[in-house]
């Protein structure tokens, strides 16, 4: 239990990834707060599951990152997860979309950040883990804001590092590629209708076309990388995109 006495904020944390993170930051002994939409008795189970609170915001609005970070407490652990996704051709890319990919993807966890690093800073320790993607690393047609925010969120991230780099306060992201979450899972039975095909001729030929090891990335992998870039034994670790992406960055 390593993470006694820390406080840890992981943003997006009522599903997917971000729950795995808290789920693995608890086990080791962190305080959790958690945010994100959700089914109020669904966000209540998992307060009392993980002994967490939940600070209710809309992250896409900078005065709900306020409110969220005001509402959170002094944070040791910052978790930058909470993200969409649009796709469409980039002449078609609805404006309001790419506003708020750009303002959820990115311009949250600068604000996050920017509140977060004084206490950091004060207390002499901290960790900023942001979640990135092989996205932050190369491009797909048709995800022009989520490549873009996911780029920037890694150069952020390389700042951050420079800035905290003797304070010992470390900030890296982890770029998963595909995941399987229940975000992902969902697709499968539209897209199995939508293109004529199986089961597994979508994970296989449309979702992990781009993944060599043609496996899933599990949310737990991530939360466990979150709990390693926590230890000591990280401590000069800083500055890094993570790939956890089954070899897809490596072409
Ligand atoms: P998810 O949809 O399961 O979770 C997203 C979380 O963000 C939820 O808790 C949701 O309530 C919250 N959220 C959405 N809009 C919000 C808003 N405006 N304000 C506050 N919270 C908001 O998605 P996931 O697959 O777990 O993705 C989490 C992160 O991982 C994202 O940043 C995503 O880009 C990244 N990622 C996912 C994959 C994947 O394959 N699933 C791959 C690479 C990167």
């Amino acid at each position: 239990m390593f993470l006694s006495g820390k406080r840890a904020l992981i943003t997006g944390s009522t599903s997917g990834i971000g729950l795995a993170v808290a789920r693995a930051l608890r086990a080791e002994g962190a305080e959790v707060v958690l945010s994100g939409f959700g089914e109020v008795e669904a966000i209540a189970d998992l307060c009392v599951e993980l002994d967490a609170v939940h600070v209710p915001a809309d992250l896409s609005r900078r005065a709900g990152v306020e409110a969220l970070m005001a509402g959170a407490g002094q944070i040791d652990i910052l978790v930058n997860n909470a993200g969409v996704q649009h796709v469409a051709p980039v002449e078609e890319f609805p404006v309001d979309k790419w506003d708020q990919i750009i303002a959820l993807n990115l311009t949250a966890a600068f604000d996050a950040c920017r509140l977060a690093i004084p206490h950091m800073k004060a207390a002499g320790w901290g960790r900023i883990i942001n979640t990135a993607s092989a996205h932050a690393l190369t491009a797909s047609p048709y995800k022009s804001a989520y490549v873009a925010a996911k780029h920037g969120l890694s150069g952020l991230t390389k700042t951050l590092a420079l800035e905290l780099a003797t304070f010992n306060v470390t900030a890296n992201c982890i770029c998963p590629g595909y995941v399987w979450t229940p975000l992902v899972e969902n697709q499968i039975p539209d897209t199995m209708a939508a293109r004529d095909m199986t089961r597994d001729q979508v994970i296989n030929e449309v979702m992990l076309t781009r993944q060599p090891t043609r496996k899933f990335v599990q949310p737990s992998d991530i939360g466990e990388m979150a709990v390693f870039l926590c230890r000591d034994a990280a401590a000069n670790i800083t500055g890094t995109n993570i790939s956890m992406d089954g070899g897809w960055t490596a072409e």
